[in-house]
Formats: structure tokens, C-alpha cells, sequence
């Protein structure tokens, strides 16, 4: 997973920049990049680790502009680290450009072994570079497309890697003179546009608009592409977008509860998620207690629904940075530890609904029960606001291998079992699905298994 932001037209665009990207660092914290133009050259400043703490104010003065890019990175394709991080950036045959990308290309080895078979030297091992390496080669004008006089040297050049590029893809260009933004015609992330009086922005989450006081003006459609530049505003629809797939695990887990993406308020859908789970559930308990911070707002849906108190019999400590220190096989349990405390003045002889967002491995889980029985519960009840994981992301969130899913390997006695609740219990596939108004727009497939596009290397079911 990865977070983008954009802005064009105000001055000192890379301040902007700084903030609008540290509002979307739930989305990534291996690194942190801005690129900035003055209109005149693309400058960039790129740092491993998190936005205040690696971007100083003199790399950020001598980036200064009036539009910039930025990007948090959490790798889901290349090698973790520095070498991948974002924006990339470099010469091309349309002037120096850098790039941020949200996502994961489908046909990444396929077109890498096509580039490299035409002598093209790749310098990364993220599919991020390919939407550079790609420009200039090749010139595409879709049957009905009318390319404003504007646009007419760069957009045949931008279509053209669109038509090379499948899978999932929300992605910030920064030419020394505009910004182009791109969202593949499935829609798999979010990205939405922003007004802050002349300037306009762009984001992965809106939240990122709110830290800037800027305003939500709409989401990038799928399939669009739009250029903004000194004349204004152009869109285009290059390729139809016939069969959408917006990630529902964003709303589910991934995007901050006060964001707005997909034409929904994370908050209110997950909320809702609760609502469900407590329409779908018999149980008799006395507290209903959160999993801070995911399971939060599911967690408040389905107290409510219960009439079952909320208490916060888990508390989460905020001062977590990085750990480079692996605990040793006795201190196994210290990682989950420093991130959480069970609260004994609200447990103790209690009959507990612990609500999480999902289950993926189980580790954690079990920890959760240990913990919250050690601190006095009487009976311990787990239950997860979306279905069970059962298969990998193959569209830019980072979900383990299909083996190391614990619903792939075990049934849910089994696993209520190894992570030692009284009971598990999931929000079935329906209910998520009817937390939203479109299901179909929506992809699902790691809880159905149903994948929306075919992937290189794969035999995936396909809806
Ligand atoms: S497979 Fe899951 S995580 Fe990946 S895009 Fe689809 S819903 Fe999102």
C-alpha cells in the first residue's frame, strides 16, 4: 500500500506537500518522497522512514516550487527500502518527469522482460518505473478521443502506456509545467481531487485535504485522465470503464474512518460493518471492547446495535516508532505488547465481545485473548467485522502469501480454537457486501476468492 499527493499552483507547493503526505502516513512508513517544480526544473527529495522525522526543512527549501508530488511508501512490488522509494524520478523523450503510483501492475514481469529485450535498462525493481520508462516509446490515440491542441505532444504519449499497463494504478505525473493524474478503469485505490483556493490537489484519502483546509472537489473517475496545468483543467476517458473493482478492504481496514473515498464515508460503512455483525450474532455479553484503532468504528456500530456497553479494555500505546529489535522466542509475545495493554478496571470477571477489523494470520488475535483473559475477563468472545481472509491481493495491499491465510488452512472451529476464544465469529460475505450500494463496483476477492483480473503467473477464479 502506498499514499499519494499532489498539488499545482501555490507557492511553496513542497510545504503542502510535506503536511498533505504526513496526514496519509497510515498508508506507508518505509519512505517518504516529494518531488517539486518551479516551473522551470523537477526537483526531488526522497528519505526511508517516516515524514517528520526523515525530511528535513533544508531539503525541503531547496526543492521549493509551485506544484509537487509526494508519496509514502509501504512496498507491495520491489524490494523494500530506499532504492524503491517514490517519487521516481528521470529524463524521458517529454522532459524530466517523476512519478508516484498507488498499486500494483498485473503484467509488470511480462512488460520488464519486453523493455529489457529491447535493450532498455531498468534501474529499480518496482513496476512504478515502467510508467517513465514507457513514455516516449510509443504514441496511441483511442477511436473517438479528441485530444485538446494543449495536450496534443504528451497525452498519445500517456495513452500509449496506459494501453501497455493492466492491473491497478492510482498515479501522480510531475512534468516541470503540470500534473497529470491517472486512475486505472477498474478503480482498485482511490483518488480524489481538491480545491484550496487557486491551487488544486490531489490524494489517496481526503483526510490529507482536511490537514491543508482545503475542500473535496470529486474523485478521480476510473479510467480518467486529467491534466492540470497553467490553462485549466482537461479530462479525458482514454479506455472504458466497463468492470469496476474499488478495493474493499480500504473501507474495511486500510483508510482512515474520517476519510472519503469512493463515493463513501469510511466511517459510516464501517460503522455499518458493526451494525451487521451485531444483526448476525446471538451472543450475551457485558462489554463489547475494541481492537484500537481498526476495530474502533465497527466496534461502536455494533454496541450500539447490542445495546452492549463500549469500554476501551484495550489500550493502545501511541509512542510505537519502529522496532529494529526482534524480540527473542521468550519475548515472543512483546511485540503485540508494546503496541497494547488489556485494561483490568473494565475487565475483570467480564464477559467480553472483542470486535477486530479482520483476522488474517491469527498471532495476533491469540495474543489479544491472552492478554484480555490474563486481565480478568470471565469469558472472551471474538468477532470480526468483514469475512474470512482467504485470498492474496495481487491489486497493491500487502496480505500474506495464499498459505500463510489462517481461514485458507483452518475452519473457523479451528481456528476459534488456536486463537483460544470462547467463540469467532465473521461478518459473512453478504453483509459486506451490503454495506455498500454498489457491490458489484466493488472487488472482494481475498474474502471470495473471486478475482476481478486475470494476473501473470496466476490461475485465479475471475467474476
Ligand atoms: S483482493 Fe482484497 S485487498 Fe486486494 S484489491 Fe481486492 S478487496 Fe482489495
Amino acid at each position: 500500500m502506498c499514499g499519494i499527493f499532489g498539488i499545482f499552483n501555490i507557492e511553496k507547493a513542497e510545504k503542502y506537500a510535506f503536511f498533505g503526505i504526513y496526514a496519509l502516513q497510515h498508508r506507508g512508513q518505509e519512505s517518504v518522497g516529494i518531488a517539486s517544480s518551479d516551473f522551470e526544473d523537477v526537483k526531488v527529495v526522497r528519505k526511508e522512514g517516516l515524514v517528520l522525522e526523515s525530511i528535513k526543512k533544508e531539503e525541503l527549501s531547496q526543492i521549493s516550487g509551485y506544484c509537487a508530488i509526494a508519496h509514502v511508501r509501504y512496498s507491495t512490488a520491489g524490494d523494500s527500502g530506499g532504492i524503491n522509494s517514490q517519487p521516481i524520478i528521470m529524463e524521458t523523450p517529454l522532459g524530466k518527469a517523476a512519478v508516484v503510483h498507488n498499486g500494483n501492475l498485473t503484467n509488470y514481469l511480462a512488460l520488464r522482460e519486453e523493455l529489457q529485450a529491447q535493450g532498455i535498462e531498468l534501474s529499480y525493481t518496482s513496476d512504478t518505473e515502467l510508467f517513465l520508462k514507457l513514455l516516449g516509446r510509443g504514441q496511441f490515440i483511442p477511436e473517438g478521443i479528441e485530444i485538446h491542441p494543449l495536450d496534443r505532444e504528451i497525452m498519445p504519449a500517456i495513452f500509449y502506456v496506459i494501453s501497455k499497463v493492466k492491473g491497478a494504478y492510482s498515479l501522480l505525473y510531475l512534468f516541470k509545467d503540470r500534473i497529470i493524474a491517472l486512475r486505472d478503469p477498474m478503480g482498485f485505490r482511490p483518488l480524489l481531487m481538491g480545491r484550496l483556493k487557486d491551487a488544486i490537489l490531489f490524494a489517496s484519502e481526503s483526510c490529507a485535504f482536511d490537514i491543508l483546509q482545503a475542500e473535496i472537489w470529486r474523485e478521480i473517475k476510473p479510467g480518467e485522465v486529467l491534466v492540470v496545468d497553467k490553462h485549466g483543467i482537461r479530462s479525458y476517458f482514454p479506455f472504458k470503464s466497463e468492470k469496476k473493482a474499488m478495493c474493499i478492504f480500504e473501507l474495511v481496514y486500510f483508510s482512515k474512518p474520517e476519510s472519503y473515498i469512493f463515493d463513501n464515508w469510511v466511517y459510516r460503512v464501517r460503522k455499518r460493518m458493526g451494525e451487521l455483525l451485531a444483526e448476525e450474532d446471538e451472543i450475551e455479553a457485558d462489554l463489547v471492547v475494541p481492537v484500537p484503532d481498526s476495530g474502533l468504528v465497527a466496534a461502536i456500530g455494533y454496541s450500539q446495535k447490542k445495546s452492549i456497553p463500549l469500554e476501551l479494555g484495550l489500550i493502545r500505546n501511541h509512542y510505537v516508532g519502529r522496532s529494529f529489535i526482534e524480540p527473542t522466542q521468550e519475548l515472543r509475545d512483546i511485540k503485540v505488547l508494546m503496541k497494547l495493554n488489556a485494561n483490568r478496571a473494565v475487565l475483570e470477571s467480564k464477559r467480553v465481545v472483542v470486535i477486530d477489523d479482520s483476522l488474517v494470520r491469527g498471532t495476533t488475535s491469540k495474543k489479544i485473548v491472552n492478554m484480555l483473559r490474563r486481565a480478568g475477563a470471565k469469558e472472551v468472545h471474538m468477532r470480526i467485522a468483514s469475512p474470512p481472509v482467504i485470498g492474496p491481493c495481487y491489486f497493491g495491499i500487502d496480505t500474506p502469501t495464499r498459505d500463510e491465510l489462517i481461514a485458507n488452512r483452518m475452519s473457523i472451529e479451528d481456528i476459534r480454537r488456536f486463537i483460544g476464544a470462547d467463540s469467532l465469529k465473521y461478518l459473512s460475505l453478504e453483509a459486506l457486501r451490503a454495506t455498500v450500494e454498489n457491490p458489484e463496483d466493488f472487488c472482494d476477492a481475498c474474502f471470495s476468492n473471486c478475482y476481478p483480473l486475470e494476473v501473470e503467473g496466476s490461475t485465479l477464479r475471475i467474476r
